[in-house]
């Protein structure tokens, strides 16, 4: 095959999304170490040859079936220059590089990539907001038809979004049978397990391995904070509720964590850097992590709260950082308490939530067994799988 055949070959575009073309290339000004391209509507975005040879989609380049990339930049020297570039009659930049190698880019692919100043501020404000939340969340609650859920896409889509951005979603006119609850979550993928099983059963038990198997009152809290990686995605499916009490609390961690930023930056700052043990033991298991309440994403903005006050360790931290530790960690969960944060809702059979668990806490309030069955059945999904569902659906 030679270079002239394989750039006829070329995938147009590395990935199986699509690129509208919102801009047209109108001019190319090469400089020493990047190429200057200026589209129809005035901005200029420069590509440095480096990363221009890097994304070449070409057959060689890139694997057509997988469409992932074959070739590493370190195969080629860091000094990179083409010989001739140019637009051609589709609008796709041309580059002929020294060593023969013809790249070919899409235009809407170029513009959806360029790293200057404008078109990185534009896709920042593009990313998915996450819309806080308080007390006024109980009449606002986003509720969806588990039937038109199942049967379609769009309807899919919708509560999916809901999930992504609020955190806290509710499912109706669910059927009361156990079959239910790993059909709905093989519509977003695959159900995490865990040492409490594919689904779990919260109802109370004598011999509970934890509290969530009690009628007690649980404390507002994320679920599995013990482990690496949290569940993303919690569903409680309501099989039976005649009992009296027992009541689900939801407060958006999220809003409380920006809350704090506001009124007491310094104790936001003890809880993302101070790392806390979470521990889960039990004859079988023994499960501890290390790790802050509030976490950070690599933009600097909160992305996971982890909590679970009957799951917590001792604190360890220096000694001068004690009393501002539990200063910090006090104010936290008073917050939870705060009538403005919380959100509290009878769930019946029939209903089902479906929340953000590395982000939504929740709590139940204590409940009478004796006055009525209650048996909710429960089961995780992460957060990976929900983002690719939703960019699956979207493309
Ligand atoms: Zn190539």
């Amino acid at each position: 095959m030679n270079a002239v055949d394989s750039s006829l070959d070329a995938a147009p575009i590395a990935d199986w999304r699509s690129y509208p073309i919102s801009a047209d290339l109108v001019n190319l000004v090469p400089a020493s170490d990047a190429l200057d391209t200026h589209w129809s509507d005035g901005r200029v975005s420069p590509f440095h040859y480096q990363w221009l040879r890097d994304n070449c989609a070409c057959g060689q380049c890139v694997y057509s079936v997988t469409r992932e990339q074959l070739f590493e930049i370190v195969d080629v020297p860091e000094q990179l220059h083409p010989q001739r570039t140019r637009i051609d009659e589709q609008g796709h930049l041309l580059i002929d590089w020294q060593d023969g190698h013809h790249s070919r880019f899409h235009p809407g692919w170029l513009r959806a990539h360029a790293y200057d100043e404008v078109s990185r501020a534009e896709r920042r404000a593009q990313r998915p907001q996450s819309q806080l939340w308080g007390a006024e969340m109980s009449e606002q609650l986003p509720q969806f038809d588990y039937q038109a859920v199942m049967a379609d896409d769009d309807a899919l889509l919708q509560w999916l979004l809901a999930v992504r951005d609020i955190g806290l979603t509710q499912l109706r006119g669910v059927p009361t049978t156990e079959d239910v609850l790993p059909a709905l979550a093989k519509r977003i993928s695959f159900i995490r397990e865990s040492n409490f099983g594919v689904l779990f059963d919260v109802q109370s038990k004598a011999d509970a391995d934890s509290n969530a198997y009690t009628s007690f009152n649980l404390p507002l809290h994320t679920d599995l904070p013990t482990r690496e990686l949290q569940p993303g995605l919690q569903f409680l499916h309501c099989l039976v509720n005649d009992a009296t009490g027992g009541e689900s609390v939801f407060v958006d961690g999220f809003a409380i964590a920006e809350a704090l930023h506001q009124e007491a930056p310094e104790l936001f700052h003890t809880l993302c850097e101070t790392p806390i043990e979470f521990r889960n033991r039990s004859r079988n298991s023994d499960y501890h992590r290390l790790a802050p309440i509030i976490a950070l994403d690599a933009y600097g903005v909160v992305s996971e709260i982890r909590m679970g006050n009957f799951l917590r360790g001792a604190f360890d931290a220096p000694v001068e950082r004690m009393p501002a530790l539990y200063s910090a960690y006090r104010r936290f969960i008073a917050m939870t308490r705060e009538p403005r944060f919380r959100v509290q809702r009878r769930l019946d059979a029939g209903q089902l939530w479906c929340f953000d668990n590395r982000r939504t806490l929740h709590a139940r309030t204590e409940f009478d067994p004796a006055s009525g069955a209650r048996h909710f059945k429960g089961c995780y999904v992460d957060r990976d799988e929900l983002l690719s569902r939703i960019h699956v659906l979207q493309r």
